[in-house]
Order: structure tokens, then sequence, then C-alpha cells
């Protein structure tokens, strides 16, 4: 389905991380996986490849402003190019605002709002060059819909990646860019088992999301056939957040 094509995934050795990125990889891209250096990403690329896939592993801090223009560097190197990015790194602090510090502020904002908009810009920068367009996916929240208690960071940052969203879409449609967000509701990334019942009564979808549901909106997001669908926010919530 994505043969030909090269992605970027951001955040791969997590939770969703890791599901896109094998998806990708048995779908036939070429997959830059990138994380925080470190063994877990390095071993999923490795097995990802023995498996049959193409795929590398660059590990860079996204805390870094320079990292988004290794990474695209990265991927040109090894891949020839960039035809799909997904902003999927992202971290919460979840304190009282008054308790919030200055550096715990920038530490959630610098990752996940600044990071996504100086891995699209790189990303623009050599999809621009190559001139067949591309597609970019960003990791929004439902959290910047409906709020909670002591998020203001996470909050914050996530409608900060709704705004940039649409603004992008919209600077980048010349160039056949298209920019997308997915708002994931409640996407269980750890031990599913743990759930307890009123947690699944929560979603009138009658269970909590699983990484395989944000695989499949982002399949749909950068299915190069779909491109009339640029600047939305697609919510993968289980209907939770209009409950
Ligand atoms: P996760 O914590 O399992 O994965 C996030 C990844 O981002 C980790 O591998 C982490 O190492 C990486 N990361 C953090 N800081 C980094 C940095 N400085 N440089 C490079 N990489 C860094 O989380 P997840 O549940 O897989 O979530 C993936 C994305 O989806 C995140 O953006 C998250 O905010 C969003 N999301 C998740 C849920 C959910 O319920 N799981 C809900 C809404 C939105």
């Amino acid at each position: 389905m994505f043969g030909d094509l090269t992605v970027v995934i951001t955040g791969a050795a997590g939770g969703i991380g890791r599901a896109l990125s094998r998806a990708y990889a048995e779908n036939g891209a070429s997959v830059l996986l990138t994380d925080l250096p470190g063994e877990t990403g390095e071993a999923l690329a490795r097995s990802l490849e023995q498996e049959g896939g193409r795929t590398r592993f660059f590990g860079a801090d996204l805390s870094e402003p320079e990292s988004a223009a290794r990474i695209m560097a990265a991927a040109v190197d090894t891949f020839g190019g960039v035809d799909i990015l997904i902003n999927n790194a992202g971290l919460g602090i979840w304190k009282p605002p008054l308790e919030l510090s200055l550096d715990e502020w920038d530490s959630v904002l610098n990752v996940n709002l600044r990071g996504t908009f100086l891995c699209s810009r790189e990303a623009a920068k050599v999809m621009k060059r190559q001139g067949r367009g591309g597609s970019i996916v960003n990791l929004s929240s439902t959290r910047h819909l409906q709020s909670e208690p002591n998020s203001e960071a996470y909050a914050a940052s996530k409608g900060g990646i709704a705004s940039l969203t649409h603004a992008l879409a919209l600077s980048l449609g010349a160039d056949r860019i298209r920019v997308n967000a997915i708002s994931p509701g409640w996407i269980e990334t750890g031990d599913y088992t743990a759930l307890k019942p009123e947690d699944h009564s929560q979603h009138p979808a009658g269970r909590v999301g699983m990484p395989e549901d944000i695989v499949r909106a982002c399949f749909y997001l950068t299915d190069p056939k779909n491109n009339f669908v640029t600047g939305i926010n697609l919510t993968v919530d289980g209907g939770m957040t209009r409950k």
C-alpha cells in the first residue's frame, strides 16, 4: 500500500509508535524510526528488518531544536527522501498548575509543539524539493477538546498542535503537502488486562482504543489516494468526547 514511499515516525519506540512502525513496514514503506537514543528503538528496527521490512532507527532528542533537521537528513541519506511524516512523539506532566515549573512547562511544549513544528518544517523542505507532494500527520489529543485538571501543559501543547495543523495545511497546500491531525481518546498502550469494566463503559464504543485504531486512521490520512483530505483533525475516541 505504501511501496516506494518513505515514512518518518517520531516517538517510534512508544506504544502507538511501535504499532505505526510495524504497520507501515509491513505495508511496503521504507520507515525511519526515531525516538530518544536507546536500545528499544534500535531493537524494533532490527527485528522489523529481519521480518523483511526496510527500517532504520535514528536516535535523537526532540527537545534539542537541531534534531529535526538531523532526522530528515538521516531519512534522505538512508532511503533517499521523505514522503510521510508522523509527528507522534509526545509527553505529558500532570501536576497542579500552581506547582508547575517553567522547566516542566518548557519540557512538554518543546517536544510536543515545537518539535512537531520543527519536524514538519524540515520534512516540508525535503518534500518541496522532491516536488511530489507529501503528507504530515500530527498526534493531537481529545484533551484539547475536553481537558482535565492539572493537564495545562499537555492540553495547551495538543491544542497548539491542532491549530498548527490547520495553518500548515493552508501554507503547504500549494506544494501538495497535506497536513492532518489525529486526536486519540484513551488508547491502551500498556497492560490491557489491568483495565476495569468501568474504564470500558466510559466509551460509547464499549471498549478503550488500541494502537491499531490509530494506525488505521493514519493509513487513511496518509494514503496518497486520499489527496483531497487536508487540514482535518480526526477524533478517534470511541465516542467518549461527545458522550
Ligand atoms: P508513549 O509514551 O508510549 O510514546 C511516546 C514516545 O515519545 C516515547 O517513545 C518517548 O520516548 C518519545 N519521546 C518523548 N520525549 C521525547 C524526546 N524529547 N525526543 C524524542 N522522543 C521523545 O505514548 P503513546 O501513548 O504511544 O502516545 C503517542 C502519541 O499519541 C503522543 O503524542 C501522545 O500524546 C498521543 N496520545 C496518546 C494517547 C493515549 O491514550 N495513549 C491519547 C491521546 C494522544
